[in-house]
This record gives C-alpha cells, sequence and structure tokens, in this order.
C-alpha cells in the first residue's frame, strides 16, 4: 500500500469534531475541512494542514449511518475556503458505534484528491479518529496519517456565516 501523505489537524480543531460527532450522535455529522497544502515531499506524498473545520447539514434521509453532501454544501464549503484563503482539503464525517473505517457507501460516494476524516463515537463517547483518501482507481481507501499539534497559531478569523 502506498503511502498517501498526511493530514495534520490542531487539538483544538479535533476536539470541534470530536464535539459535533457527539452532539449528532447517534446521527452521523459531518462538516468540511479547510485548510492548506504543502509541496509533495519525495515518496511521502502530500502534507496537509487543517485549518479551519466547517460542520454542515447531514442530508442523508438515514443519516444514522450515512451522510451524503449536497452541491450547495460543496459550493459553501469551497466559498468559505475562498473566504479564508485556505483549500477545501476534505471531509469529515461520523461513524455512530462503528468503527473509523470507510463504509462501501463512503467509497462509493467519495471523490479522489480529497481527505476523508472519519470519528468514531462509541455508545455516545468520542473514540477514533483516522483520515483516508480515496485511491485514484475508487477501488480503495487508503489511509492517511493524521498528525496531531497542540496549538493552532494559524487559525484564521472567523468567517461570518
Ligand atoms: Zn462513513
Amino acid at each position: 500500500m502506498s503511502a498517501t501523505g498526511s493530514l495534520r489537524i490542531g487539538r483544538e480543531l479535533a476536539e470541534q469534531m470530536a464535539r459535533h460527532a457527539v452532539e449528532d450522535y447517534p446521527r452521523e455529522c459531518c462538516g468540511a475541512l479547510l485548510g492548506r497544502e504543502a509541496a509533495d515531499e519525495p515518496g511521502a506524498g502530500a502534507a496537509r494542514e487543517v485549518l479551519r473545520v466547517v460542520p454542515l447539514a447531514n442530508r442523508q434521509d438515514s443519516p444514522r449511518n450515512r451522510f451524503l453532501l449536497a452541491a450547495e454544501d460543496v459550493r459553501e464549503a469551497e466559498r468559505f475556503a475562498r473566504e479564508a484563503r485556505c483549500e477545501l482539503l476534505g471531509w469529515y464525517h461520523s461513524h455512530p458505534d462503528s468503527p473509523a473505517r470507510p463504509s462501501e457507501y463512503d467509497r462509493e460516494n467519495a471523490w479522489p484528491w480529497y481527505s476523508y476524516v472519519i470519528v468514531s463515537v462509541a455508545r455516545g463517547a468520542p473514540g477514533e479518529m483516522a483520515s483516508w483518501r480515496l485511491a485514484d482507481d475508487r477501488s480503495a481507501f487508503l489511509p492517511e496519517k493524521i498528525e496531531a499539534s497542540g496549538a493552532d497559531p494559524h487559525l484564521p478569523a472567523s468567517i461570518p456565516r
């Protein structure tokens, strides 16, 4: 399995995603990851840094075990990214009472390139957090290493909604 790079997430942003996941339990929550992508390191893929997470509405009919983004959510996330001078790096969602691994449904509905962070919630308490990227041929999700960082010195000012 080839390396897919890494995703750096500040502690406060990781906690923000975990809180969102717990608040929406037992439904799945979802949101966007904004940040920046550093130049490729040889053999290691691109390193990404998350600078902001944006909660979005889960529009799936059965939100207990699925999440689905509407085109308008994607446009909104892209607009937030532009306003924050960030890139739209990917998406996060929660897995209530299941592991932080992508489901078959996740794979079928995923786009290449984006990072997909999954937060596991076990009986209402936040659990494991993992990140994944879809293989270029869409056959599988590949794990993406999450690097936790302590502070968020680059956090942009808040974005008006
Ligand atoms: Zn999922």
